[in-house]
């Protein structure tokens, strides 16, 4: 393997590649100032300097990726790169343009309003790498808004995307997480108490930032030229599989779109992330995850569950509306490529791959968390009737899961005293045993399915074991995080990205970082409610 390099080191700039200034249509104006951007697909901007950066945390597996070397200081000069102090030659700024559908509106543009994508970096891979720094500074399309971010939020980004890719979630990666040593106000819950708290930027990493809401912008204004130069250059960057552009190209571009967002949002369900707001905007177009702004993870199983609190009266996008939001919003991408995919039939066909795929997805992965080796028709039962005890139980998503692959399923039913039923599964209990105990009778009928398996038991386990996570970054563990980083402690965090770099095994002397939530934690802000301000 090459060596690492440091990003300072000027032979990196060898593997500095823009191909998406190069390519697209540039906004001509360089001014700052919020405003309507049109025919372009992007702004070329400037990060904004901060005062005194200081690199809080690094992921050493996207360093690895892109080939690069930790910093070797928290303050060396290439923290003040990841910090937007210093542009290294060959590196060209910009923020992109694009709109969505907030909360099922069209909003209009919205945009990089916080973030630069430095450069586009190619990788160890041998891929191109986008990266990009979260809370740079003030945009064209930044409105209002200071185009700054937090400390809390951007440790929570850091952490999840990490955390979600060594889960085998599709999702964007995030490189550093660096304090700016300037303040930042926020009312957090929008209730008038604003106050400063620590400012902080991630760089974050992926093929391509590209969102449904890049190519909306463009339909929504008839700018078919510019729509068309970016489908073309979205294909050819990452799509490369499909060849040269044609009407039935892009037909199956959106087709493939389709199916990638719905395995990605099939493992969300798979492991209890609830996104929090899916606008079209957040929506990637490479089917990662993208924009961790007031996600959750489910503790307590609930379908209706949401951790934003904007969100709290409509519950759009609750854990179990996701897999139909997602298929919303794909509606409202095959609306934008209209005018490149004139044969409605041809988005129809994409948007039934979007269903055929989930449907195939979320099978496999019932079966695998089961520990079934496929479920069919005669299994819907069985399986309806889990989604409305769990809720009813109160239990913890993840540990219930985990902990069913511990049931003596080698024992006959008849035999199997209710406490052999229960214990493995107590930890998992928020209302205690009375509750737990509604799931005795279903635990009996899923044993007695299992049973008709031939599957070895060991196989079954370890198959369930790689379905079910053990450690998930659960709400308030990232706000312990949060809660030591701003006292300038980076250790909590450090400990659970360690920890969570291997979430499907046991890690005996990190059982507490499995527990359920905490009652402490059971109405905090951060650990069950979210807003929107970041
Ligand atoms: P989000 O809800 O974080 O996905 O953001 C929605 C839109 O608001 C995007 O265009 C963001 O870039 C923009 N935005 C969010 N926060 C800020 C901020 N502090 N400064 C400027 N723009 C922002
Ligand atoms: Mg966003």
């Amino acid at each position: 393997m090459a060596p690492l390099l440091d990003l300072c080191d000027p032979a990196l700039a060898e593997r500095f590649d823009n191909r998406f200034v190069r390519e697209l249509p540039a906004d001509p104006l360089r001014r700052d100032v919020p405003r309507p951007v049109r025919n372009a697909c992007y702004s070329r901007v400037e990060p904004a300097p901060v005062a005194a950066p200081r690199l809080l945390a690094w992921s050493d597996a996207v360093g690895a990726l892109l080939g690069l070397a930790r910093p070797a200081s928290a303050t060396a000069a290439s923290v003040e790169v990841l910090a937007g102090n210093r542009v290294l030659p060959g590196m060209q700024p910009y923020a992109a343009r694009y709109g969505g559908h907030q909360f099922g509106n069209w909003a209009g543009q919205l945009g990089d309003g916080r973030a630069t994508t430095l450069v586009e970096l190619i990788g160890a891979d041998g891929r191109h790498h986008e990266l990009q720094l979260k809370g740079a500074g003030r945009t064209p399309y930044s409105r209002h808004a200071d185009g700054r971010a937090v400390l809390r939020s951007s440790l929570r980004e850091f952490l999840c995307s990490e955390a979600m890719h060594h889960l085998g979630v599709p999702t964007t990666r995030a490189l550093s997480l660096v304090a700016t040593g300037e303040p930042v106000e926020r009312d957090m819950f929008y209730d008038g108490n604003a106050k400063d708290e620590p400012g902080a930027i991630v760089c974050r990493v992926a093929p391509s930032f590209l969102r449904f809401g890049n190519f909306q912008i463009h339909g929504a204004h008839d700018e078919t030229e510019e729509l068309q130069r970016l489908a073309d250059h979205a294909i050819a960057a990452h799509f490369p599989q499909l060849g040269a552009p044609s009407p039935e190209v892009y037909a199956q571009w959106f087709a493939e779109i389709c199916r990638r967002t719905a395995r990605m949002v099939a493992e969300w369900m798979r492991v209890g992330f609830v996104h929090g707001v899916m606008n079209t905007d957040n929506m990637s177009i490479l089917g990662l995850t993208i924009d961790y702004g007031p996600y959750g993870w489910l503790e307590r199983y609930d379908p209706d569950w949401t951790p934003n609190t904007t969100d709290a009266q409509m519950r759009r996008y609750c854990f179990g509306r996701q897999p139909a939001i997602a298929q919303w919003n794909l509606l409202r991408l095959a609306e934008a490529l209209l005018p490149l995919i004139p044969n409605h039939a041809d988005l129809e066909a994409g948007l039934r791959e979007f269903g055929r795929t989930f449907a195939i997805a979320s099978n496999r992965i019932t079966a695998d968390k089961l520990g079934l080796v496929a479920i069919d028709e005669s299994d819907e039962a069985l399986l309806d009737d889990l989604e409305t005890l769990l809720p009813q139980a109160a239990v913890d998503m993840t540990l219930f899961y985990r902990r069913l692959a511990d049931l003596p399923a080698d024992q006959a039913a008849d035999d199997l005293d209710d406490e052999s039923l229960l214990a493995p599964l107590r930890c998992a209990f928020y209302e205690g045993d009375d509750a737990g105990a509604r799931l005795l009778p279903w635990l009996r009928r899923y044993l007695d399915r299992v049973r008709l398996d031939t599957e070895p038991a060991a196989a079954r386990r370890a198959r369930m074991n790689r379905a079910n996570p053990k450690y998930v970054p659960r709400n308030y563990l990232a706000q312990l995080a949060i809660d030591a980083a701003e006292l300038g402690d980076t250790t909590v965090l450090e400990r659970l990205m360690k920890v969570l770099e291997h979430p499907y095994d046991e890690q005996p002397e990190h059982e507490d970082l499995a527990a359920r939530q905490p009652e402490w934690a059971r109405n905090k802000a951060g650990c069950s409610a979210l807003s929107c301000s970041s």
